[in-house]
């Protein structure tokens, strides 16, 4: 495994000047150091991004034993790059402000060009074997840079902001320069399925590409599309949570406010945050319930932030003009109902206010995800919080226990607080404990694994998509040879192949057309007749109780020989302790995803999503296959994604197996047809010999030699092959 290139706008620390006049590195903090802090710490690998111009040949050499490699940019490229183009167009756009935003196409200029140096810096820096991972929005061009010199290169690309609608997109003077930027990478990544969805539909309306299933084929690469929703580091929040710094903050909080229930609100001075639609909510509540008023405290935490670019100044002063409102109209002496402060917080201070706020509110217009929402949330070592979030929120769709508000309802957030502090203790610590257990198990070092694994995971062979053929000008093809052969084996796949899917997998009983087909080709003096099907024995035994063809049951996990009534099994069933996680994940997987249910077989547990929208269906057997891939790297099963379904089966057992089993009981044979439809059928396919007739049923990509439309063609070829009393009806 190469090594990993970590790609970001600004390397992870910051020169400060010492007292001696030497210059000092100081790492910075942040989510996006706690992600790939770690991950750039344990390998071998270069985290390549700026930290200011003309650097000291001693600072050079003190990055470079870190393994950083800085990227200059002057402080006017800074003004056209990073506050021009970056944060004064894109960054008000895809946090749908279009009017915030100012388009300016010499600034987007020295985007280009900034961007340019990165990936120069990249090829120059680059090993082959090597994984290139480029964060965020400042960086959009830099993987189709990077590409075209480099063809083969892994390249994964994530997005921290919310990528916006097309219709709010397509704003953007650049826009097809940009998303063509983007498509340089192997994998483009987003924080939720809306944000992946949004992106797939600007490709094809502005470039006319259709990422199918989030994927597209481009000219000489594959790009796909995946969600990864960002998470924190939970165990060290809480840790600090706990620690003596917190706990000194928690004792002198308390001296200071007394009684007095603690509502937070801590943010980047940003005006997507939401800060005075916030302050107009609080100030309602208090017009609404002046009992509280001496009760609840509002301790607004405003981090300084861009402070060069104009609007975030005439925010800072709206925000402070209304805090000096509301604190003059409703304190008296001993009042004040609002702290503010606008200044860096410490970590332990700020778990400190986390841990002891009633209630956080968290309410901005637009965010790309918002971690301050799960610091709060993994702060609760007490249980007792109430966090209030915005819709609006990437973090919202999976912190479903939260209270949920429409930021720009002023009366309807104001009734909301209002709410959190009247909540119920249990409801709190239940609400609470659900939210937990999710940061806890996603967290940014889980993220991170499942974003890399994604980008490092080699592209599937390209199959070719054979041309389809009329079953008659098949069967003609294939006759001669059948009737040659002295013991022909017909090896099919049910599901999909002879039978059309249903909606619900039990419904796919074998019907009258499809037994009179079997018997025909049973009623055959020569040939064997082999089913090998994914179904468990009892379906099977059920549905062909009147036929004496072998079954395959399990992928081959369990045959039952012509004429025989037992079934023997493959081999040793090994170790079940991985299914009842897989269980509980499958699980998770069809309560989100709405018509999907599970299957259970001795050796596999499969999920499928047949009866669900086939779009958020496939779109969620993806995520699940990466998560099970995941999970179950050490286990000893394999993830298959099949036609509409996920399966997790013991390793070692598929079809090409489960061939060889019949042959060596019923073989030799000198003739093989093999039909399938799906990934499962792939290994038959390349099981039987190169004179065989493999044939892929319903179109799309397979090894397969032959092709054919649907099962009913299927059975048009079969009834071709094996009556020769004329044509029969289907
Ligand atoms: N934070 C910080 N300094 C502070 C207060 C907060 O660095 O004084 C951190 C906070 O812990 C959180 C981050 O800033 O990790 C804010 O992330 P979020 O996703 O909420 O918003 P962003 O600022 O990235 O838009």
């Amino acid at each position: 495994m190469g090594r990993m290139i970590l790609v970001s706008n600004r390397l992870p620390v910051t020169l400060r000047r010492g007292r001696d006049g030497a210059m000092d590195i100081v790492r910075s903090s942040g989510g996006l150091v706690a992600a790939l802090g770690p991950i750039h710490e344990a390998g071998d690998g270069l985290w390549i991004g700026n930290v200011g111009d003309q650097l000291e040949p001693d600072v050079e050499k003190d990055l470079s034993r870190r393994r950083y490699v800085a990227v200059p940019v002057s402080n006017t490229e800074t003004r056209g790059y990073y506050y021009g183009y970056s944060n004064s167009a894109v960054w008000p756009l895809f946090h749908y402000m279009p009017e915030r935003a100012k388009f300016d196409r010499s600034q987007f200029e020295t985007y280009r060009a900034v961007n340019q140096r990165f990936a120069d810096q990249i090829v120059e820096s680059y090993e082959p074997g090597d994984t290139i991972w480029v964060q965020d929005y400042q960086l959009m061009l830099v993987p189709r840079m990077v590409r075209e010199r480099l063809p083969d290169a892994r390249i994964g690309f994530f997005l921290h902001i919310p990528f916006p609608s097309s219709e709010m997109f397509r704003l953007l003077p650049e826009r097809d320069e940009i998303l063509r930027g983007l498509l340089g990478a192997n994998v483009i990544g987003f924080h939720t399925y809306d944000y992946a969805r949004h992106f797939i539909s600007a490709v094809l309306r502005t470039l006319g590409i259709h990422m199918r299933e989030g994927i597209a084929q481009l000219d000489g690469h594959r790009a796909e599309v995946g969600t990864f929703p960002i998470g924190i580091d939970t165990e060290a929040w809480r840790k600090l949570a706990v620690s003596r710094a917190a706990e000194n903050s928690i004792r002198e909080l308390r001296s200071y406010f007394g009684e007095r229930r603690i509502i937070l609100g801590v943010e980047r001075l940003d005006y997507t945050k939401g800060i005075p639609l916030k302050l107009q909510a609080f100030r309602r509540l208090l017009t609404e319930h002046r009992e509280l008023l001496g009760k609840v405290v509002l301790i607004q935490v405003v981090v300084p932030s861009r402070e060069a670019i104009a609007s975030y100044d005439e925010q800072r002063r709206e925000i402070e003009q209304m805090v000096g409102q509301i604190n003059g109209e409703f304190g008296k002496p001993g009042v004040v109902p609002i702290h503010y402060q606008h200044r860096s917080t410490p970590p332990a201070e700020l778990a400190a206010l986390y841990r002891i706020a009633d209630v956080a509110l968290v309410t901005p217009l637009r965010d790309g995800m918002n971690l301050v929402a799960k610091e709060y949330i993994a702060c609760q070592v007490d249980g007792d919080g109430t966090l209030v979030l915005s819709e609006f929120a990437g973090a919202a769709s999976e912190l479903g226990e939260a209270l949920r508000v429409n930021p720009w309802d002023v009366d309807g957030t104001a009734e909301t607080i209002y709410r959190a502090l009247e909540m119920d203790p249990m409801e709190r610590r239940e609400r609470t404990a659900g939210m937990f257990k999710r940061i806890r198990a996603n967290d940014v070092h889980r993220w991170a694994r499942l974003a890399i694994a994604a980008i490092e995971r080699p592209a599937p062979a390209q199959f070719h998509a054979p041309e389809a053929r009329d079953p008659d000008e098949l069967a003609a093809l294939i006759k001669p040879e059948l009737e040659k052969a002295k013991r022909p084996a017909i090896l099919l796949d049910y599901d999909g192949t002879i039978r059309e899917f249903t909606e619900q997998p039990h419904e796919a009983r074998p019907t009258e057309s499809i037994l009179r087909v079997l018997k025909m080709i049973e009623r055959h003096e020569k040939a064997q007749l082999i089913l090998v099907s994914g179904r468990d024995s009892h379906t099977l035994d059920d549905w062909f109780s009147g036929l004496a063809m072998t079954l395959i049951a399990e992928h081959g996990a369990w045959t039952r020989f012509s004429g025989e009534s037992e079934w023997a099994m493959a081999g040793p069933v090994i170790d079940q302790e991985w299914k009842r996680t897989v269980l509980a994940m499958l699980n998770e997987y069809t309560r989100r995803t709405p018509g999907s249910s599970v299957e259970e077989k001795t050796t596999a547990l499969v999920w499928h999503y047949r009866a669900a929208d086939k779009d958020l269906g496939r779109w969620q057997a993806r995520e699940l296959t990466s998560q099970l891939e995941d999970y179950l790297a050490n286990e000893p099963v394999e993830v298959i994604e099949g036609a509409l379904n996920v399966e997790v089966r013991q390793q070692g057992i598929n079809k090409a197996t489960a061939y060889r089993t019949v042959e060596q009981a019923l073989g030799p044979f000198d003739f093989h047809l093999a039909m399938g439809d799906d990934t499962t059928d792939e290994d038959l396919f390349s099981a039987i010999p190169d004179s065989g007739f493999s044939i892929h049923v319903g179109g799309g990509p397979s090894r397969a030699k032959e092709s054919i439309t649907s099962p009913s063609a299927a059975r048009a070829l079969l009834r071709a092959l094996f009556n020769d009393r004329g044509p029969a009806s289907d």
